[in-house]
This record gives structure tokens, sequence and C-alpha cells, in this order.
């Protein structure tokens, strides 16, 4: 069973948020307890935002059993408006219409289900727009 609780932390697990470094401005995704870069400790937060285009992509057709209602689908990894790469499902759209430089936009939906699974889980998916 779903409890309350999951439910209201659905949207805090899932909002895109980055950490920002003061000392220097690195963004991470997700947040580091210290920068990669500069080794600063101190971060503000940053909301990441939804657009960004394809950098790499590979087509999946046998996709392990949990995402199996999904095959034929679309690995890529995103590169975000503000330079921020992630790996994501591309959805909605067949593997012929995504290539490098496709501009996407991430949204939230259900990543996948099963009997192995007791809930679903949702997640950020990319979308060609
Ligand atoms: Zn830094």
């Amino acid at each position: 069973m779903l409890s309350p609780r999951y439910h209201r932390e659905i949207p805090q697990r899932y909002r895109l948020e980055a950490g920002k470094c003061t000392g220097c401005g690195k963004i991470h995704f997700p947040p580091r307890s210290v920068c990669k870069e500069c080794g600063g400790r101190a971060f503000e937060m940053e909301k990441l935002p939804s657009k960004g285009k394809v950098l790499t992509c590979t087509t999946v057709e046998i996709p392990p059993a949990e995402f199996d209602d999904q095959k034929p689908y679309v690995n890529a990894i995103v590169e975000l408006e503000n330079g921020v790469r992630l790996t994501c499902m591309v959805a909605e759209a067949p593997p012929d219409e995504v290539d490098v430089g496709t501009e996407v936009e991430l949204v939230f939906r259900r990543l996948r289900c099963g009997r192995e699974w007791e809930v679903l889980q949702y997640g950020y998916k990319a979308v060609v727009v």
C-alpha cells in the first residue's frame, strides 16, 4: 500500500534540484557534499531548466523486465540549457525520431512497474519538443 507520506515526498524527490557551489558556481546534479571543482562545501539549491538537447542516445530493444512494456525505447544523455548533463529515457517517441541534437524537455512520468514492484515508480523522462 502507498502511504500518504510516500505521496507527499514524490515531488520533493523528483523536482530536479541541483546544488550550485557558492565558491565557484559549478552546478552538481545530483547535489554533492563537496564541490569536485574547488573542494567547497557550501551550496545553494538551483532548480534545473527542463529544456535541453540530446548529446548521444541509444535504442534499447531488450530491456530489463520492469521496462518490457515500454520497448523499444531510447536512452539518452541530455544536456540541459545550463550545461548540466543527465541520463534519462526519451518517452513517447519512436527511436527513429530521436537523434543527436534533438530538442527535448524533461517531464514527470511513470518509470516502471511490474510484478516485482509493489508500487509504480515515477521520475523524469525526456519528451521531444
Ligand atoms: Zn566549487
